[in-house]
């Protein structure tokens, strides 16, 4: 049989996944046609000890403080909280970002402030954030990432904001094997100073000479969903040699972890991700204390979506067509970046799956695809439900209320307990912003 059509691989789903005796999956102990009956559809359920096991493979394979959730991938309060409980700092991109993570409890020396473009006001909240609670105002610290964000620093310098600590984002050249849009690492980027034209160096220097500013260390970030941890490798080769010209106390190599979304995909674990990056850290006799930010490898595995069939259309000698009632306005990565995903019958998680069907969402677009070619299980009909599994990273926070959908709730599931941490929006949050 063709290996698309054999039931869901369990590997793709949460950990907590079981099947119930009437063929139903089960995360975190709750079935989840309950899930869907008491949520509403479509639904994003969270296995939170998954979570908390990634959290804890990382923190394990790196060290305590030394692993920085990249929040963008998933963030809400709960999820922030979570973080910060299990130990790890939170990178935060934008203001925004800064603001949850900060409502949510979590200290602002627990933070790292990410962004190619800052704005002065981003860097003020960065830089005084936490003044009222801490000994040392502001972030852990910021990621500088251009000489215009260097010349806001020096000017909030001199305005007497605090003196921040600084890590320098630099490009390493080394182009990651993945979506071009999510590759970051090669000489052609928004991102960072460039290494070989001599912008890093001319960036740490610059730093180094004006005091406006505590250079604790370097960055890096090739890219996100990399599979090939040679070329983690690689860019901690790079850096490492880079760094050697400076001496400084902090390395940072970034996030990118591939997550498996399919059944032919294979991902590194974190564990092995971390023996790879330390080891050639070791080789290059790296004396700094090594961070990483990984966001993906820590929340995608751990959700499933789950839609309601609405509509099945056979167009005979073409295709078959499933609607289900969300799209791309919960998951727009296929249409982003062309994602694939597996589905499956949420009452027959184990069941073969023989029937070929594009999944499609109800927005009024033709590009409003979940999975192209997406493998089903017998007889799927109007009133199913059908999930999408490694829907954790790059979902949610990626949702959009395109046709006034309204965004669907996230609930968190662990031994037997479902609770809902972002409820549904309502019709009433559509015009919530409206002015008349
Ligand atoms: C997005 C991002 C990450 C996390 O990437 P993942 O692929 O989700 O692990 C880490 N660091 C930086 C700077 C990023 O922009």
């Amino acid at each position: 049989m063709n290996a698309a059509a054999l039931p869901v691989p369990m590997r793709l789903l949460p950990d907590s996944a079981a099947v119930a005796s009437d063929g139903t999956l089960e995360l975190g102990g709750c079935r989840v046609d309950d899930l869907a009956a008491r949520h509403g559809t479509p639904l994003f359920v969270y296995d939170e000890e998954h979570l908390r096991s990634r959290c804890r493979e990382a923190v394990a394979a790196f060290g305590a403080d030394r692993v920085i959730y990249a929040s963008k991938a998933f963030l809400c309060t709960a999820m922030a909280r979570l973080a910060h409980d299990e130990g790890l700092l939170l990178d935060v991109a934008t203001g925004g970002e800064l603001f949850v993570a900060r409502k949510a409890g979590v200290p602002a020396e627990r933070l790292v402030m990410h962004g190619n473009n800052k704005s002065l006001d981003e860097l003020k909240m960065a830089l005084t954030s936490g003044a009222d609670t801490q000994a040392r105002p502001g972030v852990r610290h910021v990621v500088v990432d251009s000489f215009d964000e260097i010349d806001r620093l020096e000017l909030l310098r001199r305005r007497g904001f605090p003196r921040p600590r600084i890590q320098v984002r630099v490009t390493p050249g080394v182009h990651a094997h993945t979506h071009d849009y999510i590759a970051t690492g090669q000489d052609d980027s928004k991102f960072g100073f460039n290494l070989a034209n001599g912008d890093a160096a001319r960036a740490v220097e610059r730093l180094l000479v004006g005091d406006f500013a505590e250079v604790v260390g370097l960055h890096c970030h090739i890219g996100s969903n990399v599979f090939a941890v040679d070329s983690f490798a690689k860019a901690a080769d790079v850096m490492a040699r880079f760094a050697s010209r400076f001496d400084l106390p902090e390395l940072t190599l970034g996030g990118g972890l591939g997550v498996a979304y399919t059944h032919d995909e294979e991902a590194p674990t974190i564990g092995s991700w971390g023996s790879v990056l330390l080891d050639a850290c070791r080789a290059m006799n790296v004396k700094a204390n090594v961070f990483v930010e990984p966001g993906r490898a820590i929340v995608a595995s751990a959700a499933i979506t789950v839609y309601r069939v609405g509509t099945v259309k056979d167009i005979p000698g073409v295709r078959r067509y499933v609607s289900v009632d969300g799209g791309m306005s919960d998951n727009p990565r296929p249409v982003l970046y062309g994602s694939g995903y597996e589905a499956f019958g949420v009452a027959s998680v184990a069941a073969e799956r023989p029937d070929a069907a594009r999944i499609v969402g109800k927005h009024c677009e033709s590009g409003d695809v979940l999975i192209f070619e997406a493998q089903l299980p017998k007889g799927l009909k109007v009133g199913d439900l059908v999930a999408t599994p490694v829907t954790g990273a790059y979902g949610y926070v990626m949702a959009s209320n395109y046709n006034k959908m309204p965004r669907p709730a996230v609930v968190f599931v662990s031994k037997g307990e479902s609770r809902v941490v972002v409820r549904r929006e309502t019709y009433d949050d559509l015009v919530r912003l409206d002015v008349d």
